[in-house]
């Protein structure tokens, strides 16, 4: 892996031109290192040798004519001497280039350029010495043969040892000397201006060879280091092939491909005779791609690792990704492909890089947003937020999330998350408040937020909270459960709440608090006063954690009448809260905070024992009703409370009464009931509390065999004043009648109330017209209890 993907950074730069494959530099110099010198010798050894041959031919031509002409002329020792002379040097040469000799020196190459040196010297100076001693002493036309003699083998000598050019100079400088010496003897304007002639030829001769030597060596390195270079390549090029990692393509200068290979085709999944001429472009998928290519047909500006994703193929499931580099050679005489480039594979990389990225962003339960990408979003909204523009934020808070967590396990619980950020997603697109300008993020627990970009952002905000709260008015099922899914949420604004991101959160915050605890299900704006409503709650949790233990909470009682008679049959038992400092607390401030921290079980099993002590103090006749939050239903330590409780006053469970209200039906019927159950097993009584508040059906009073139905004050207070109250009542009433349930109507305070509800066959009543709740020593319980005498003004108002 490591060599492949060197090999691929090693060809990626090359195409890439980050690295010169030739130095120039290198190829022009004659100047040889040493380690090549004998190599170098090698190759102009052998390139002297190739017309070796034609040279011996040549010379052994002109001593054969020479010998001819001069016969009788000058000396027959002479020319004997001479010809043995030509005869030897030239057997010498033929013996150096073939044969025996040439392979014994080939390993020492700069022996055999002596040698070369040698022939060459004793061949110049023959010929030299030749011409020098006969050109005086013959004829005119012996001279000119001489002349012309000594003149072509100069010339040949320059071709024949243009690769050994000392060799060449000593034939050429001795021939040209002994030549111009003899014609210098003839001593006349002519002669001496063929020596001049002859002279400055030789020494251009003599350059000509040098210069000749020197490109045949530069000549020869380039080759060898070309050829380094193209074995070099052949072998990437093979490793690319046969490891499959990468492979490299070609493009015309329109982007079509060139000359595919066959690990191309295969790594694209595309014929190769079908991919040769397609242009490169649509293999890509998106829009991402198409502009980097273009880019670079466009410009010859190189791609380097450019993560490209693939169109996808029928049959395919993933996204496949490469990874392309290549490089662009626009110019107009180069004449191989316009683009080169190399591939790779990159899926498995990118797939696992955008899954890390994934889930540093998203949430893995929901699949939204999670903090980490809000807190990074709701800045830039901020930011980029136009001229007129607003920003709304919305912080949501599922009601009751702890209880549905405690009473049906985490799996359900996260289920029941899960189908209540599929509706708020729902809601939002159903808004159509959706799309770029918008977000949803879980925040982390059961806590949602939303922003919105708009200039209407404030009216789209408390028209999005509406459609949420309506939403989730609709009890979810989950794993067979019917949950109730009610939120409250909190609103801020930028930039009229706040500008900065953590200021418009924390006041969003706030008014989420706010909405919480005037009653949870609503949503709540921001306003300024807030922050002190809110340090009072936290500062109230604070203290209602130690008021149980500092005997700090009160049992207040309310008689509960029997209509018909108008005397009390027993008492509700209403906490209190007497706080050290803010003097008596109302449960209405403090139960949603004990129901939200957990505290309602502690302090709701100090209730029912306080209840039963106190109940087994009065008269056997007076009833105990005992308030029971859904949330301590299902506690697993209620049962075991009410039981010892009830052991250790000796109580008769006929006389205790608990009171629930409809959500306990909502949250988990059939363990609720289960509960309730028990309780009736026990021969306790179980009231149905608040009727007509939550999800006003009379289908609940058929869900279980309540003792007892109290009808909410809500319905009392508009007896008189609101036809569909009276309906209301009015068929409570009837049906819990048909059903054997007491009904008692809650908060009536005056007398004609009292003789309305008495009309429709209400058997019971509490309220103010009777009596407030109060401490026990307020009421005598000892004795049977009186008929209750009315305020003498009620009484008349009534009447
Ligand atoms: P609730 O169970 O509906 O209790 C009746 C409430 O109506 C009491 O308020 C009572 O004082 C008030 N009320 C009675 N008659 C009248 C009337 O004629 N006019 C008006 N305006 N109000 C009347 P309180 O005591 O403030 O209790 C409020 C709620 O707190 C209770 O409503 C109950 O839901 C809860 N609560 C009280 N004690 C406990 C408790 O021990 N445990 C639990 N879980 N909840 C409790
Ligand atoms: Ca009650
Ligand atoms: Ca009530």
């Amino acid at each position: 892996m490591h060599i492949i993907l060197t090999i691929h950074d090693y060809y990626a730069a090359h195409l890439t031109g980050e690295v010169t494959m030739v130095s120039k530099r290198s190829l022009m110099s004659a100047r040889i290192a040493p380690e090549l010198q004998s190599w170098v010798d090698n190759r102009k050894v052998s390139a002297h040798f190739r017309v070796v041959m034609p040279m011996i031919a040549g010379v052994m031509l002109n001593a054969v004519v020479i010998v001819a002409a001069l016969l009788g002329k000058v000396p027959l020792w002479e020319l004997g001497l001479f010809s043995a002379l030509t005869l030897i040097i030239s057997a010498h040469r033929i013996w150096l280039a073939h044969g025996i000799a040439r392979a014994r020196w080939s390993r020492r190459p700069t022996r055999m350029l002596r040698s070369i040196l040698i022939s060459s010297f004793w061949l110049g100076h023959v010929f030299g010495f030749a011409l020098l001693y006969w050109t005086p002493h013959v004829g005119a036309s012996e001279q000119i043969l001489l002349s012309v003699s000594g003149v072509s083998q100069i010339a040949a000598a320059t071709y024949t040892m243009r690769t050994v050019p000392r060799a060449a100079g000593a034939v050429i400088g001795p021939m040209s000397m002994g030549l111009a010496a003899g014609l210098a003897q003839l001593d006349n304007a002519v002669s001496w201006g063929a020596v001049v002639l002859l002279l400055s030829a030789s020494v251009l001769l003599i350059r000509m060879t040098l210069t000749i030597n020197n490109a045949f060596i530069g000549r020869l390195l380039r080759d060898r280091e070309l050829s380094a270079t193209a074995k070099t390549v052949k072998l990437l090029l093979n490793e690319y092939e046969e490891s499959g990692s990468d492979w490299l393509f070609e493009l015309d200068r329109t982007g079509h491909l060139l000359n595919v290979t066959p690990r191309f085709a295969s790594a694209s999944g595309i014929p190769a005779e079908q991919l040769e001429g397609k242009p490169f472009i649509s293999l890509f998928a998106e829009a991402g791609s198409c502009a980097a290519i273009e880019h670079l047909l466009a410009t010859g500006r190189p791609l380097r690792n450019e993560t490209l994703a693939l169109a996808a193929q029928a049959g395919e499931e993933t996204i496949r990704w490469w990874s392309v580099s290549a490089r662009a050679n626009f110019n107009p005489g180069f004449d191989g492909a316009a683009i080169r480039g190399v591939i790779s594979d990159v899926t498995a990389q990118h797939l696992a890089e955008s899954r890390v990225h994934h889930m540093a962003h998203f949430d893995a339960l929901t699949g939204l947003p999670n903090r980490a990408l809000f807190n990074a979003t709701l800045p830039q909204m901020l930011d980029e937020r136009r001229k007129k523009e607003k920003v709304a934020l919305l912080v949501i808070d599922v009601d009751h999330f702890k209880a549905v967590n405690d009473m049906y396990g985490h799996p359900t619980g996260d289920a029941f998350l899960r189908r209540l950020s599929d509706r708020m997603t729902d809601t939002l697109a159903q808004s159509g408040l959706g799309g770029e300008r918008s977000i949803v993020a879980r925040l982390g627990g059961d806590e949602f937020a939303i922003a919105i970009a708009d200039t209407n952002a404030c009216d789209h905000a408390v028209r999005l909270a509406n459609a949420l709260i309506l939403a989730m008015e609709e009890p979810l099922t989950v794993d067979e459960h019917i949950l109730e899914s009610a939120i409250s949420i909190g609103i801020a604004l930028c930039p009229e709440h706040a500008v900065l991101p953590r200021q418009l959160l924390s006041n969003a915050d706030i008014a989420l608090y706010a909405a919480k605890g005037g009653g949870r299900g609503m949503w709540e704006m921001f306003e300024p006063g807030m922050d002190a409503e809110l340090h009072d709650r936290h500062s109230l949790a604070r203290d209602l954690r130690q008021a149980v233990g500092n005997g700090e909470l009160r049992l207040f009682l309310q008689p509960l009448i029997d209509l018909e008679s108008e005397t009390r049959t027993g008492f509700e038992a209403l906490l209190r809260w007497e706080h050290p400092e803010r003097g008596l607390v109302g449960p209405d401030k403090f139960i949603p905070l004990a129901e939200e921290t957990g505290l309602i079980v502690p302090i709701g099993e100090w209730v029912i024992r306080s209840a039963l002590a106190e109940a087994a103090k009065w008269h056997d006749a007076e009833t105990i009703a005992i308030n029971l939050s859904p949330i301590q239903l299902g506690s697993p330590g209620l049962l075991p409370v009410i039981i010892q409780s009830l052991a250790e006053t000796g109580i008769d469970p006929a006389r205790v009464e608990f009171e629930i209200t409809e959500g306990v039906l909502m949250h988990n019927s059939e363990a609720n009931i289960e509960v309730l159950n028990r309780l009736h097993a026990l021969g306790l009584k179980i009231a149905l509390d608040d009727f007509g508040t939550g999800y006003a059906s009379l289908n609940y009073l058929l869900t279980f065999p309540f003792d007892k139905i109290k009808i909410d004050r809500s319905f009392v207070s508009e007896l008189s004043t609101r036809e569909e109250s009276r309906a209301i009542v009015g068929a409570v009433i009837g049906l819990a009648n048909k059903l054997g349930m007491c009904t008692l109507a809650e908060g009536v305070e005056d007398a004609e109330q009292a003789a309305k509800l008495r009309e429709h066959g209400c058997q019971m009543v509490q309220g103010w017209l009777y009596g407030k709740a109060e401490p026990s020593a307020h009421y005598n319980m000892r004795q049977l209890a009186e008929p209750i005498l009315i305020n003498p003004e009620d009484k008349s108002r009534a009447a």
